[in-house]
């Protein structure tokens, strides 16, 4: 229930205002992204790259409806990638796209064009982009628009969300030689026609989903918090006799960093999804769904600056 009224909250322009002009928000906000710019980003990948963790970065922005809002995302990826290269940092930073800031949703070719532009930017400066992926309504689409970059840039990563009850045959299709795959459970509220609802579920589709990559020729990113699937895919990469360099754990920035650290010293690849940009406001929402506590956190936060 209060998972679905926040996602719903997530997608209203009036709450957007509400939240953005309160003044603890910067606080909140500051736990789970990097800052507003490019400077930021590299500031974050620096500090995680000490201890040995990768990253992968986002540029915040999503549902882009103008020509004009897409062509300055791309710029903003473009931007980056040129300063990761300049400062030498793309050993330890890849980029997550969302193809609905690229203009998806009005002009699918000008969003495969961008697309194309960032992988190509990615590949000349020696890393990888992966696609985030986003409602179930894009699925095919977003999986289709892979199809077309893999073409040209088959680093290219596809992330699978195991709430979904289509996607166990999707990991299937996708699990083939050098396919990077992040699978996570999902963070949209989807309707019980296409989805799981229950988290036992979820976490049933999840555990299916790993076996199908874990034991396939690709490369899983296991994208979870979640300390039983962290400890499952601990067993299975044993069990299929895959080496820590064969796979990676992915997490949140701001979500159990000891956690990310204590994976990176048992000797795994640990990469940080560390988003950044002035657009945050969709997917700091999405993290609060995630956990009442961080919406108790969020109001106390609101409460003390009284
Ligand atoms: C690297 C990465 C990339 C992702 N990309 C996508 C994507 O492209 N599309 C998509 O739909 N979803 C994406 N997600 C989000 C994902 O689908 C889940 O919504 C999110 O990871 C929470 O699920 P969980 O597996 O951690 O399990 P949960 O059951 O949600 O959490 C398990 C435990 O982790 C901790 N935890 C989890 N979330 C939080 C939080 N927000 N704050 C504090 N503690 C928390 C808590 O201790 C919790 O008990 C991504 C997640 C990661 C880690």
């Amino acid at each position: 229930m209060l998972r679905s009224a926040i996602l719903a909250a997530s997608r209203s322009s009036l709450v957007e205002r509400l939240v953005e002009t309160v003044p603890l928000s910067r606080d909140v906000v500051r736990r789970f992204v990097a800052g507003t710019g490019t400077d930021d980003a590299l500031r974050v990948t620096r500090e995680l790259a000490g201890p040995g963790l990768k990253v992968t970065l986002a540029h915040l922005g999503e549902d882009t409806s103008t020509p004009e809002q897409a062509v300055a995302t791309k710029d903003g990826y473009l931007r980056l990638l040129k300063a990761l290269a300049e400062a030498d940092l793309t050993a330890s930073a890849e980029v997550s796209l969302k193809l609905s800031a690229l203009g998806q949703r009005f002009d699918e070719k000008l969003a495969d064009e961008h697309g194309h532009a960032v992988c190509a930017a990615a590949a000349a400066t020696g890393t990888t982009v992966t696609l985030d992926m986003e409602d179930h309504q894009t699925t095919d689409q977003t999986l289709d628009a892979l199809a077309r970059l893999r073409a040209d840039f088959p680093a290219t990563g596809a992330v699978l969300q195991a709430y979904l009850r289509r996607t166990e045959g999707d990991c299937r299709e996708l699990a083939t030689p050098g396919s990077r795959v992040r699978l996570c459970k999902g963070a949209y509220a989807e309707p019980e026609s296409v989805a799981f609802q229950s988290a036992v579920e979820v976490d049933k589709s999840f555990v299916r989903c790993l076996n199908i990559l874990m034991s396939g020729p690709g490369y899983p990113m296991v994208a979870t918090h979640d300390p039983r699937l962290i400890a499952i895919a601990e067993d299975r990469a044993k069990w299929f006799r895959r080496a820590p360099g064969d796979f990676e754990f992915q997490m949140l920035y701001g979500v159990r960093p000891e956690e990310q650290l204590r994976l990176v010293q048992a000797g795994y690849q640990v990469r940080v999804y560390v988003p950044y940009g002035t657009q945050w406001y969709p997917y700091l929402m999405r993290r609060l769904a995630e956990r009442p506590a961080n919406l108790a956190f969020f109001v106390r936060a609101l409460i003390s600056k009284r």
